[in-house]
């Protein structure tokens, strides 16, 4: 069985920086699977997804990196001077796909995200869920093979960020594609994910496989077991 996704023995060094921010980084994901990166700010994490995307090399070691792939940031990172129709356009056509199936495609994704009443306005007349919602959207027009997220949900509000979980989990479960998604909360980690990999000064500290079925209940006894398994690990 072949990875989607898979390090091996990565280094990573900045040019001109004096240490190496990724340090003998192994890990492989499976094709389908859903995997959350937490860790302190500053150990990697953005570095690592920055790999997988291709945006970035390894100084040693060796990535392999997922057929295709689409790489959503923090507040969405929209194009404000863009509607959100055009935004999530836009990577379909770079790809020269004909204006009749980028609107049908468009109008698809932004059902998708529960977004299709504002597909004519611009950013900056979105909230924050909006945005975010609209630049998942983008990212899966294309139909990636593998979905990067980096710290998608910590600009919003606790409803805000149930609602997009809820999305996002019935989109994965529709599409199967692969998500590596970087968060610094241990309970979304656990809530999403079905492998939490938890990374420390530019190392992998452990991984902990996440069994149980979704939907998952915060309050539940095994699911406060597994987060407390991993905060453990975390603040020692
Ligand atoms: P995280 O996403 O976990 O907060 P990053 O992967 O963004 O961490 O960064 C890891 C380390 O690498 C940090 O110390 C950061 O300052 C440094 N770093 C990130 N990008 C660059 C860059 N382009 N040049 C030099 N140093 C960088
Ligand atoms: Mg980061």
């Amino acid at each position: 069985m072949s990875a989607a996704i898979e390090f091996r023995n990565v280094g990573k060094r900045y040019l001109g920086e004096a240490y190496a921010v990724l340090r003998d980084v192994s890990f492989a994901i499976e094709e389908g699977e859903f995997v959350c990166i937490i860790g302190p700010s500053g150990c990697g994490k953005t570095t690592v997804l920055k790999l997988i995307a291709g945006l970035d090399a390894p100084t040693i070691g060796k990535v392999r990196k997922p057929k295709s792939v689409s790489m959503s940031f923090q507040s969405g990172a929209l194009f404000p001077w863009l509607t959100v129709s055009e935004n999530v356009a836009l990577g379909l056509r770079a790809r020269k796909m004909p204006d009749l199936e980028v609107a049908h495609h468009v109008e698809a994704q932004l059902r998708a995200v529960d977004m299709l009443h504002f597909h004519a306005k611009f950013p900056a007349d979105l909230s924050g869920g909006q945005r975010q919602r609209v630049g998942i959207a983008r990212a899966l027009a294309v139909e990636p093979s593998a979905l990067l997220l980096d710290e998608p949900f910590s600009a919003l509000d606790p409803k805000t960020t149930a609602e997009l979980h809820r999305d996002l989990l019935s989109i994965w479960h529709a599409r199967r594609m692969t998500i590596v998604m970087v968060s610094h909360l241990i309970e979304e980690a656990v809530g999403l994910a079905d492998r939490v990999i938890l990374m420390r000064e530019g190392r992998i500290d452990a991984e902990f496989p996440i069994a149980l079925p979704h939907p998952r209940h915060e309050q539940g006894e095994a699911f406060m077991r597994e987060v407390q398994q991993i905060r453990r690990k975390f603040f020692t």
